[in-house]
């Protein structure tokens, strides 16, 4: 099959979270299973490219339509380990992909509405044609769109439409729809565009969840949360619509960058037969950040965006209640909300003197992996959570999660002491409700078996290290969903030619 996967991130050369880790590890085990994949990007300025990954043109150009102008487009190929990228590269004053940055631009609607009007035009070219289109999240919601209301000669494309994150939906004004070749008048309904909220604005992921022949969400507990809570923020009654051909699929973890016996950043391998090497990492981790050698005290770390979504009050509060409880703690987080930044500069700067606190403001992936070698336990206490990469990651390098039953979370973690799971699948410690004394309790119980059960605890550093998080079952249950789209294509075109 020729699979063509359209995303705003792709680890490791454009990632910002976990959906450039998602694209990257599905990508590369279609690949692996023989499928044809090719990953389709801006062409951003800062791209993170080995010197012997050079872009080069593919001779493809074309012009995109862009506000009643034609800008000039390029296609330029990467061959990345295992997959093609294409990367859309357009000429225009607007330098929207020339920002040093993947989001985070005032345009950011514009930039992305011009991103899926280009791969619109790019995927229907006949020489270019996948059999199935990926799209991810709101800044692809348009690319369904797009290729729904052509009337194309080879039937319409495939399309399955993955939702990481829905606190993030795209809402635009009405015009946006005009400088992509749209009719508002037309999509501008409650059946279509029309945000629920404010009926005046476009929501650019309702618009993809109607087009698509499939759509997913990266666990099945977060489908199941964003059709029922308030977690479908607004859109509900949406999912449950569409629930015919929506799912949840969960997210693997790329092993092959993720891997405590072979990952190059960390200076010590382990594994479940050597767990007792994971000590030099601690040692290794104790020396970067420049904690106080103290064996009697676990290390409790967060790796994290520094958003609300992930529990910025209960991380603050965890940091400092995991200090108070005789723990060190170490926190590798990046904001881009200013007053989130602020508030977690100020933190930093009154643990400074602290030999058992480290805090770590920015984007630091080498560190992220040493954080996840030779912590002891991982704090996540999301208000909600799609899927959640971090506390597999953490997992699979024995280092316990302390999170919030919520999302992908909930899907992943056993509770220590409160689950009816064997005692083989526990590999973690949950709490429910997003308040201070649930936390605690939590982070209350994983420390007293750390200090008065240390072998007790290997175990469930162990139970964790040893589950199966590969692409290997998401990858089969994605080619599974693509076959469906695939056949709910065909259906509704003869449906249609019977019309
Ligand atoms: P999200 O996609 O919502 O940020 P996930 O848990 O799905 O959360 O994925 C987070 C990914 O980003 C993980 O690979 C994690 O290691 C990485 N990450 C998060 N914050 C940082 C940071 N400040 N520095 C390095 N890596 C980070």
């Amino acid at each position: 099959m020729h699979i063509a996967m359209v995303s705003a991130e792709c680890a490791p050369i454009a990632k910002a979270g976990g959906l450039g880790d998602f694209v990257q590890g599905l990508a590369r085990e279609l690949a692996r299973c023989g499928e044809r994949v090719e990953v389709i990007l801006p062409a951003y300025d800062g791209l993170r490219l080995a010197s012997s990954d050079q872009p080069r043109p593919l001779g493809i150009a074309f012009q995109v339509p862009f506000r009643g102008v034609p800008i000039d487009c390029q296609i330029l190929g990467l061959s990345l380990d295992g997959y093609e990228c294409r990367l859309i590269a357009p000429r225009s004053a607007q330098r929207f992909f020339e920002r040093g940055r993947l989001y985070g631009e005032p345009d950011d609607a514009e930039r992305f509405a011009f991103f899926s009007r280009a791969v619109a035009d790019y995927v229907s070219r006949s020489e270019s044609r996948p059999d199935v289109l990926h799209c991810n999240d709101w800044q692809t919601g348009l690319a369904p769109v797009l290729l729904a209301e052509r009337r194309e000669a080879l039937g319409r494309i495939p399309v399955c439409y993955s939702l990481h994150n829905v606190g993030y939906q795209g809402w635009v004004e009405a015009d946006l729809l005009t400088a992509v070749g749209l009719d508002p008048a037309r999509l501008l309904t409650p059946e279509r565009l029309a945000d629920p909220g404010d009926p005046r604005r476009a929501n650019l992921m309702k618009g993809g969840i109607a087009a698509a022949d499939v759509v997913n969400t990266v666990s099945p507990r977060y489908a199941w949360e964003i059709q029922n809570t308030e977690q479908g923020m607004g859109l509900q009654a949406w999912f449950q619509r569409h629930d015919y051909k929506f799912g949840g699929i969960l997210n693997g973890i790329d092993e092959t960058v993720w891997n405590p016996l072979t990952d190059p950043l960390i200076p010590v391998d382990f594994g479940p037969e050597t767990l007792p090497r994971k000590a030099l990492d601690r040692q290794a981790l104790r020396a970067r950040l420049g904690l106080e050698e103290a064996s009697d005290r676990p290390i409790i770390a967060v790796v994290s965006r520094l958003d609300r979504q992930k529990g910025v009050d209960l991380i603050a509060h965890g940091l400092q209640y995991g200090l108070a409880s005789g723990a060190q703690i170490a926190l590798l987080g990046s904001a881009i909300e200013p007053a989130i930044a602020e508030r977690f500069a100020q933190l930093k700067s009154r643990l400074e003197t602290s030999p058992h606190a480290r805090l770590e403001l920015g984007y630091d992936e080498s560190l992220a992996h040493l954080i996840y070698a030779g912590a002891d336990l991982i704090l996540i206490p999301s208000l909600y959570e799609p899927c959640g990469l971090t506390q597999l990651i953490a997992m699979r390098y024995g280092t316990v999660p302390i999170a919030r039953r919520v999302g992908g979370l909930a899907d992943t973690i056993q509770d220590a002491n409160y689950s009816s799971a064997p005692f083989e699948s526990r590999n973690g410690y949950l709490f429910d409700e997003p308040t201070t004394e649930a936390l605690e309790g939590a982070m209350d119980r994983a420390i007293a078996l750390w200090r008065d059960h240390p072998d007790y605890f290997s175990r469930l550093r162990l139970n964790g290290m040893r589950g199966d998080y590969s692409w290997r079952r998401p990858a089969r249950e994605y080619l599974d969903l693509y076959a469906y789209a695939r056949q709910a294509q065909c259906a509704r075109a003869s449906a249609s030619s019977r019309r």
